[in-house]
């Protein structure tokens, strides 16, 4: 553990060489995270060359030194957290020097509390993130790990779900089975959308009773050592499919397959999502997709790369990847399929695995 983070440590130090800065603020708690293992939520960083200080309060006294070891100096700030940070600033570099901090993530707030800092800051994006991108075997094993209970903990609920139970008990009930496999949280709010409602691509969950013949959307986490993972399954609650219904799902599990048999490191996130959006277009059903075709997945459950029409930008080897397909009908209802896939050296690897027809509940 030790190894990977000084790893890091290293290659962010090797970034601030080529940028010319002398230090960088990070304030961001997942960035925090990945470099020194520290798992609360509170906690500045700072890093020169040969220093790297966090600093946080008397409520992480104990976890604070224990999670983070060699790897940075853990410094216990009872009273002013960024008076502490700006003093350990001006002491560190010279007033000539550049100092980043995050800018993605930095309030208004948090920069004005650096007035007194005597370097020059600068605003800088994406640096750790870019790091993130590309996930080593033990995160890639840990998410796996959550796609893995996020499945179980599915089929556990299936049997559970009948005509006439509120959508916001089955969220309950999935949550329970979730967190008793081991799900250390809920990354986001689980979606249980029904009937029309499936049709609401973000749908909060909501008192509806579901209904025989409908479409059931479940979009739902699991997060283990801290990783996260991302499914969405639609099922038919009872009944047997119409062509219609047929027509859809069988539009977006192609549009699914295509994708994670061609999708590859190295290609633009525009290309990846293209794979998808062809097989929809094609099907008649491209308008009907409307957002981006997945994510990156890791400390957080949305981060880079984008795989969307909009991204040029190459996905990273190794990256931990959603693909999400999804066929949106407004006052019909909806279909969306999500699996996580792995970019590996050698190719795709699908970390979770989804049925591959549609599951009809009796
Ligand atoms: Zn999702
Ligand atoms: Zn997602």
């Amino acid at each position: 553990m030790t190894d990977t983070r000084s790893a890091r440590v290293r290659k962010l130090r090797a970034q601030l060489v080529d940028d010319a800065w002398a230090g960088i603020v990070l304030t961001h708690l997942p960035n925090l995270r990945y470099l020194t293992g520290f798992s609360g939520t509170a906690a500045i960083g700072f890093l020169t060359a040969d220093r790297f200080v966090l600093i946080t309060d008397f409520r992480y006294a104990e976890q604070a030194p224990l999670e983070v070891g060699e790897v940075a100096e853990v410094r216990i700030e009872r009273r002013h957290v960024w008076d502490r940070l700006v003093a350990l600033i001006n002491a560190s570099v010279d007033p000539a020097d550049r100092i980043a901090v995050e800018a993605d993530w930095m309030t208004l707030g948090d920069r004005s509390r650096l007035s007194a800092v005597e370097a020059t800051i600068t605003p800088a994006t994406g640096i750790v993130e870019l790091l993130r991108a590309s996930k080593d075997i033990g995160e890639v094993e840990a998410i796996r790990a959550a796609a893995t209970l996020a499945q179980e903990a599915f089929d556990a609920l299936l049997p559970q779900i009948r005509p006439g139970v509120p959508e916001r008990s089955l969220a309950g009930r999935l949550e329970a089975e979730l967190r008793d496999r081991g799900s250390e949280w809920h990354p986001f709010p689980t979606i249980i959308a029904s009937g029309p409602r499936s049709a609401l691509p973000h749908a909060g969950t909501s008192e509806r009773p579901v209904g025989n013949g409908e479409f059931l959307l479940i979009d739902f986490g699991a997060q283990v050592r801290g990783y996260c993972a991302d499914l969405t399954r639609t099922v038919l609650i009872g009944g047997s499919a119409t062509e219609k219904q047929r027509s859809v799902y069988d539009a977006v599990r192609e549009a699914q397959h295509t994708a994670i048999a061609g999708i590859r490191a190295g290609m633009p996130g525009r290309e990846a999502d293209a794979l998808a959006r062809t097989v929809l277009e094609t099907a008649g059903y491209g308008e009907a997709f409307g957002h981006a075709l997945g994510h990156g997945l890791g400390l957080e459950v949305h981060e880079g790369p984008r795989l969307s029409p909009t991204s040029d930008d190459p996905l990273p080897e190794g990256a931990v990847v959603t693909i999400e397909p999804g066929v949106y009908l407004p006052g019909w209802g909806g279909v969306r399929l999500e699996e996580d896939i792995w970019l590996a050296p050698e190719g795709p690897i699908a970390l979770s695995q989804g049925a591959a027809d549609l599951i009809v509940l009796h």
